[in-house]
């Protein structure tokens, strides 16, 4: 068994375990909390990417990149978005030996730097709407505990920026990308829940923010992304502006999609367990590991067995490792679970003989597959172990919550917390006292275990206008 904390008393001491011994990220640079991607990090990364661009593509928006550096000057042009970074930004000040003129901003987020070429760019109602991404890095001085993947200084980001006509269209495109998350869910295996954020809590800047939760185990949530409608709160600073049909100008009503890194640290806090990470297998650095079994005799014909196993799976799109280290069987067995690959195939003399592999999957069901239809057989493998792995998850994710009748039931809580909320600050912030942590909003569908309508706000018992709303412990 790997020497790991216990996930349910030490999750976070659990949690640093498993990113380190299954080699996802080396934190051993000399800045706090800019980590080295590893090649075994790099390749989830990558495949998580995949699935981003893949979803986010499939509703209209195409790739751009733009500079890391912003002018002081148009950083400061939305008053709301400056104050909400504005202890967070690390700045340029220097070229060489000379003091720049204006000092520049390296980028927590790119609104700034977008928006003053989106006014360039959209003219007509025919430029809209404009939907592009970039996925690069951003900065930002954490001055908490940091923590990889979950709150680190330079962040690998995902954003979408959009352009729409009015607000409708805004609203429209705030919905497209909490149908994309929902696809791209899938491929992570991870339930979560789409959460309005209270007024003195949405992103800087903007109108209303949903934000991604998912807990990680007693009253702790995550957040992993967020999506915001910003109305004209950026565009009239910023002057885009477009001429419509009947020649009246009119601001553009924008849209931002952000998710992170945090979607890495998600799916390994979800669904690792006592022997270390668990990937589903869209995310899998490697889907598939061979561990032949030698035994002196046979080398050669296992050699060529597992040669071809492996150049088949290979071909058939499948990321797959073949393991002809030193080591013995069992330690590869140990190594590649706590780096959480979704299928291992042993093979030895009697699996070359029989034309069978034993097949073992991360949560411990062992079949065999036939050589013979080794590509499909194992395809189908992949899918049984994601979708046992979604089903462990989402019993999990039910378990999660509970629904509080007094405000003094928040205090000490083993779960996130549903709650009757009359929408007012002073009660908000009286529920985040209770639980220590946070009132997360208003979630945008019926929260899991809750039937019908909350009937009076937890804090001050009154009974009309009132929502369910979610409290938490976010970390
Ligand atoms: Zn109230």
């Amino acid at each position: 068994m790997a020497d790991l904390p216990d996930k349910r008393a030490a999750l976070i001491d659990w949690y640093l375990a498993v990113v380190e011994a299954a080699d996802l990220s080396d934190k051993r640079y000399g800045i706090k909390g800019m980590n080295v991607w590893t090649r075994y990090g790099f390749r989830a990364r990558r495949n998580l990417d995949e699935v981003l661009i893949r979803e986010i593509e499939a509703t209209a928006s195409e790739a751009v990149e733009f500079p890391a550096l912003i002018p002081a000057t148009e950083f400061a042009k939305e008053k709301e978005h400056i104050k909400g970074f504005d202890a967070q930004v690390y700045w340029v000040t220097k070229g060489g030996l000379a003091d720049l003129d204006v000092p520049l901003v390296l980028r927590p987020t790119s609104e700034t730097a977008m928006y003053p070429i989106f006014a360039l760019w959209v003219r007509s109602h025919k430029d809209l709407p404009l939907n592009v991404y970039q996925i690069v890095n951003t900065f930002r001085y954490e001055t908490k505990t940091t923590r990889p993947f979950l709150r680190v200084r330079e962040i690998h980001f995902f954003e979408e920026h959009t352009c729409q006509l009015d607000e409708e269209r805004a609203s429209d495109r705030v919905r497209s990308n909490l149908a994309a998350f929902r696809r791209m869910a899938e491929a992570f295996c991870l339930p979560y829940v789409p959460v309005r954020r209270p007024e003195w809590d949405k992103f800087a800047g903007a109108y209303f923010s949903i934000a991604l939760d998912i807990p990680i185990g007693q009253a702790r949530t995550l957040q992993i992304g967020s999506v915001h409608h910003y109305r004209d709160n950026f565009s009239i600073p910023y002057g885009i502006r477009y001429e419509a049909a009947d020649g009246s100008r009119s601001h553009a009503h924008q849209t931002t999609f952000g998710l992170s890194e945090r979607l890495l640290g998600a799916i390994v806090a979800v669904h690792g367990d006592e022997r270390g990470a668990i990937f589903p297998s869209q995310i899998a650095p490697y889907q598939v590991v061979i561990v032949p079994i030698p035994k002196p005799a046979d080398r050669a014909a296992l050699d060529a067995a597992t040669d071809e196993l492996a150049a088949r799976l290979s071909r058939a799109g499948v990321r797959v490792f073949l393991d002809r280290g030193e080591e013995r069987p069992g330690a590869k067995y140990y190594r590649w679970e706590l780096k959480g690959v979704p299928l291992r195939l042993e093979v030895g003399p009697r699996e070359v003989e029989a034309r069978r592999a034993t097949a073992v999957d991360r949560l411990g069901t062992k079949t065999s597959v036939g050589f013979e239809h080794l590509e499909t057989e194992v395809s189908d493998r992949l899918a049984a172990f994601d979708h046992e792995l979604l089903r462990r998850a989402e019993e999990r994710f039910r378990a999660s919550f509970l629904v509080a009748t007094e405000l003094g039931q928040l205090k000490d809580s083993a779960q996130v917390r549903i709650l009757g909320w009359c929408g007012s600050e002073e009660c908000g912030h009286a529920i985040e006292a209770a639980i220590d942590g946070a009132l997360l909003g208003v979630p945008e569908e019926r929260p899991p275990s809750v039937e019908g309508t909350p009937e009076r706000c937890l804090v001050c018992g009154k009974t009309e206008g009132i929502r369910w709303a979610l409290a938490a412990q976010p970390i």
